[in-house]
């Protein structure tokens, strides 16, 4: 499996001989959906194993002496070009970059990371772009972990925040970012945001940073969390955004068996996130990496299934006389939320808001009614999940602020998975009759 010649020439580790260029075919850009059973692994290098073995090691050989100095040559910038090739498996790992390589293919990126969690990739995302004295401007809502993150653990190192309301305008953004005293290190948004699935308009951001900042060094990135529509319906990079946040846990991972998180974007962005994941070894571990590979080939499959379920699921509980109303995006009334769909989103995803007539009595005396769907928190996976927001995930959240994001006893989070949607259909029906 070795190839000493290509070491000797090069003084690189010869695990990993740089990519073959397979995207495209007779002058074909080749879609994600194809890329994603080949992209970034050359089967040759593994004894013609047709998938990626998981490479379980924590370090990684050497060929010689020399080698080894030329590769902390790059690490440390004494030689310009970087580093390449493997050494420890807290910086990296054969399973983890194949699995960047095709996450960033999904929305263009340049570069990818992946992470421990939804939660360290946005922790490692923070910690490499704030200082005390900062201030960060978000969107409002944001889900809870990523408002603990900000106010509460940020908030003790010295790190401000300001907020705006997820559907504001450019001028009323623009207003926020005036009124930051501190330095902004970066916008960060999260749309749809959970639970009131409000929009944010990405490009009114983005002209708002540019109108405040310009081009100077001050301008900050901005980031989103793209959970809830990526990447299939929704793609930031393209709208304005410089990074895109995942939890992968959810819709990529899709199959309720893992926890990770991905960050994508510009190279120079992402090199900055990098560094900070290298010194805190947030990386995800070989064997989820593998199976987001796994997951990554269904996922167009697995969204597209999921969506039409969820509209098909919705139409029938739209009218139905014990709802009172249903929460999803392909029902927006607001002009202002249904303009910022248009512009930004291919479809309304799987997960909404079901409003039943009553209140926690008939919330409780469906969700123990339903046979199907099963009563668990998460979304994205191949099975249905309900929850009660209020009762659970959102239990703490003081009722002032509640009632401000819409959380009532009568609410119900839906996520609609891939099963048959008759069925569902069925499943949803009979659990209201049950109120
Ligand atoms: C689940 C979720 C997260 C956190 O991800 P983990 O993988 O659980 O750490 C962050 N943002 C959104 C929108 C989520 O749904």
């Amino acid at each position: 499996m070795t190839d000493e010649t290509e070491a000797d020439l090069t003084g690189v580790p010869p695990r990993r001989r740089p990519k073959l260029p397979v995207d495209t075919v007779g002058g074909r850009r080749l879609k994600p959906a194809t890329l994603m059973m080949g992209h970034g692994y050359d089967p040759v290098l593994s004894e013609g194993s047709l998938k990626p073995p998981i490479f379980a090691t924590s370090t990684y050989v050497f060929p010689n002496a020399a080698a080894g100095k030329r590769h902390f040559e790059g690490v440390t910038g004494k030689r310009p070009g970087g580093a390449e090739g493997l050494v420890y498996s807290r910086f990296n790992g054969p399973n983890q970059e194949i699995l960047e390589d095709r996450l960033g293919v999904w929305e263009a990126a340049e570069d990818a990371l992946v992470f421990s969690s939804g939660m360290s990739a946005i922790a490692t995302l923070f910690l490499s772009m704030v200082q005390p004295g900062d201030t960060i401007i978000h969107s409002g809502p944001l889900y809870a972990a990523t408002e603990t993150l900000i106010g509460r653990v940020l908030g003790r190192f010295g790190v401000d925040y300001l907020d705006f309301p997820a559907g504001a305008t450019q001028d009323e953004i623009e207003a926020v970012l005036r009124k930051a005293e501190g330095r902004v290190p970066l916008i960060y948004l999260e749309s749809p945001a959970n639970p009131t699935n409000a929009l944010v308009d990405i490009e009114a951001v983005a002209a708002a940073r540019d109108a405040v900042f310009g081009d100077t060094v001050e301008k900050p990135p901005i980031a989103i969390d793209n959970t809830f529509l990526g990447p299939l319906w929704q793609q930031p990079l393209q709208h304005g955004a410089d990074l895109v946040v995942y939890s992968l846990t959810k819709y990529a991972g899709g199959h309720s068996d893992l926890v990770a998180g991905g960050v994508l974007g510009s190279k120079a962005h992402i090199n900055t996130i990098r560094s900070m994941r290298n010194t805190i070894g947030t990386i995800c571990d070989p064997n989820t990496a593998w199976m987001l590979l796994r997951s990554l080939e269904t996922l167009e499959l697995r969204m597209s299934r999921a969506g039409e379920n969820a509209a098909k699921v919705c139409a029938f509980l739209k009218d139905h006389p014990k709802v009172e109303r249903v929460g999803y995006l392909g029902f927006l009334k607001d002009d202002r939320q249904a303009d910022i769909y248009r512009r930004h989103c291919t479809g309304g995803g799987s997960t909404f808001s079901l409003y039943l007539k009553g209140g926690e009595r008939e919330a409780f005396a469906f969700l123990d009614a339903l046979t199907i769907a099963k009563l668990a928190v998460s979304l994205g996976g191949t099975e249905t999940l309900a929850s009660h927001p209020a009762g659970m995930t959102h239990l703490s959240v003081p009722d002032a602020r509640k009632v401000a994001l819409g959380i009532t006893d009568n609410l119900v989070r839906i996520s609609i998975g891939v099963e048959d949607a008759d069925d569902l259909i069925a499943d949803f029906e009979q659990a209201l009759a049950a109120i």
